[in-house]
């Protein structure tokens, strides 16, 4: 029988990032919830799309997108924020359709190869008491002054003490995969991308690094992100540096757009290169995947094109035998909802977890069925309730509810 969509409504809160929900509602009195990837407008977006769901069939979760993807031709094209829009609606359809079914979420996509998946912690360059806004401007909620209050070398940055010091205290944490910046060091010249770095920046991006590895231990698993801010060829005198420290991978050394700038890197240097993070789509990784240029791929579930769209990228990796470590800096219940999908995957590696900092992270939401962590040991167990298996705590969203954006229904 139809399940017919009566309404949708959004609801922002400011954390680290603008987490930016959308909900749906259908006539048989169930809403699903899904989370989108910041985007400058992104609210007036998502209810520019939202007449065009009203009177549709909830269960056509791949029709529904598609149209929204068609929709947007002309304002997005093939790529875009628009895309985060869309991602976020086809989660909610998701969450909706299993809590109206009873199915868990991973259901709809093959069922799940692992119960639970493994999550790796953004670890910064150290210190990452931040929170920006959808142009990636540094701000302060008043969260944020609090906690940086109660932080007494809140200033020191770049110092391989502090990347020694956090990577014990993660792998105490039962994690056993991290992630550092080493880009920040060079970040404040401004002119990283078109200059030779010095030996001394090398030597200092080394030294982090090996701080990391002796803080972390042997058990511990190591990545370093580069956030496209270098050419390929200081990326490849990078990478070459840090061979013997057997990374992960070495992440997006430098800008996104030519593969080959990409492929060029991972055949000259020493480490295994991941990038994806900025792609739309599997046409976003087509030519990643076809061309090998990379060793991993990292779709953000939250801005990709949905929880489908994610599954498929992954399945367009293995035909390379290219792995999976989904970039996500989301709230909770856009990590579980990118869950759900790396359990359907076996080429699967990590997800990330980028919340480490912010106080009231885990708190955001509710599992069905009983109170559990969202994170336990370095693992997220797949939630077997109906639909993505948790709720967003309103109680605790609404303390931190953006100015001047709707909380869903109010
Ligand atoms: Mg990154």
């Amino acid at each position: 029988m139809m399940m017919k969509i009566t309404r949708c409504s959004t609801a922002v809160v400011e954390s680290n990032y603008d987490y930016t929900f959308v909900r749906i509602h259908a006539d048989n009195g169930v809403y699903g919830t899904g989370e989108c990837f910041f985007a400058p407008g992104l609210t007036s977006a998502l209810r520019a799309m939202f007449p065009l769901l009203i009177g549709r069939d909830a269960r056509e979760v791949d029709r529904l997108a598609r149209l929204l993807w068609r929709k947007g031709s002309g304002a997005g094209a093939v790529a875009g924020y628009l895309y985060n829009a869309v991602s976020g609606i086809e989660t909610a359809l998701w969450d909706l359709l299993g809590k109206s079914t009873g199915l868990p979420v991973y259901q709809f996509l093959g069922g799940k190869v692992r119960d639970e998946v493994r999550v790796y912690a953004d670890c910064h360059a150290g210190n990452n008491l931040e929170s920006w806004d959808s142009m990636l401007v540094e701000r302060r909620p008043r969260w944020l002054d609090e906690a940086i209050a109660r932080e007494a070398d809140h200033d020191v940055r770049y110092d391989p003490s502090l990347y020694w010091e956090r990577a014990r205290a993660m792998a105490a944490a039962g994690f056993d995969a991290l992630k550092f910046d080493i880009d920040s060091i060079v970040i404040l010249t401004g002119d990283e991308l078109h200059r030779p770095l010095h030996r001394w920046e090398i030597d200092r991006m080394v030294e982090c690094v090996a701080a990391a590895r002796e803080g972390a231990g042997d058990r511990v698993d190591l990545a370093v992100d580069c956030h496209w801010r270098f050419a390929p060829s200081e990326a490849i005198r990078i990478s070459r540096a840090l061979a013997a420290y057997d990374l992960l991978w070495l992440e997006d050394p430098c800008p996104p757009e030519n593969w080959r700038d990409i492929s060029e890197i991972r055949i000259a240097g020493g480490c295994p290169i991941l990038t994806g993070e900025n792609q739309n789509r599997r046409h976003g990784f087509w030519d990643l995947v076809a061309q090998r240029a990379v060793d991993l791929v990292a779709p953000d579930f939250q801005k990709c094109g949905g929880l489908l769209e994610g599954k498929r990228i992954g399945e367009l990796a293995e035909l390379q035998g290219i792995r999976v470590a989904p970039h996500n800096i989301a709230s909770p219940l856009g990590t579980i909802a990118s869950a759900h999908v790396c359990a359907t995957l076996p080429n699967f590696t990590a997800l990330e977890f980028h919340g480490s900092d912010v106080p009231f992270w885990s708190k955001l939401v509710k599992f069905t069925g009983g109170d559990r962590p969202v994170i336990e040991r370095g693992r997220i167990p797949i939630p077997e309730a109906p639909g993505l298996g948790c709720e967003l705590n309103e109680d605790e969203a609404r303390r931190y509810s953006k100015a001047g954006e709707t909380f869903f229904d109010d």
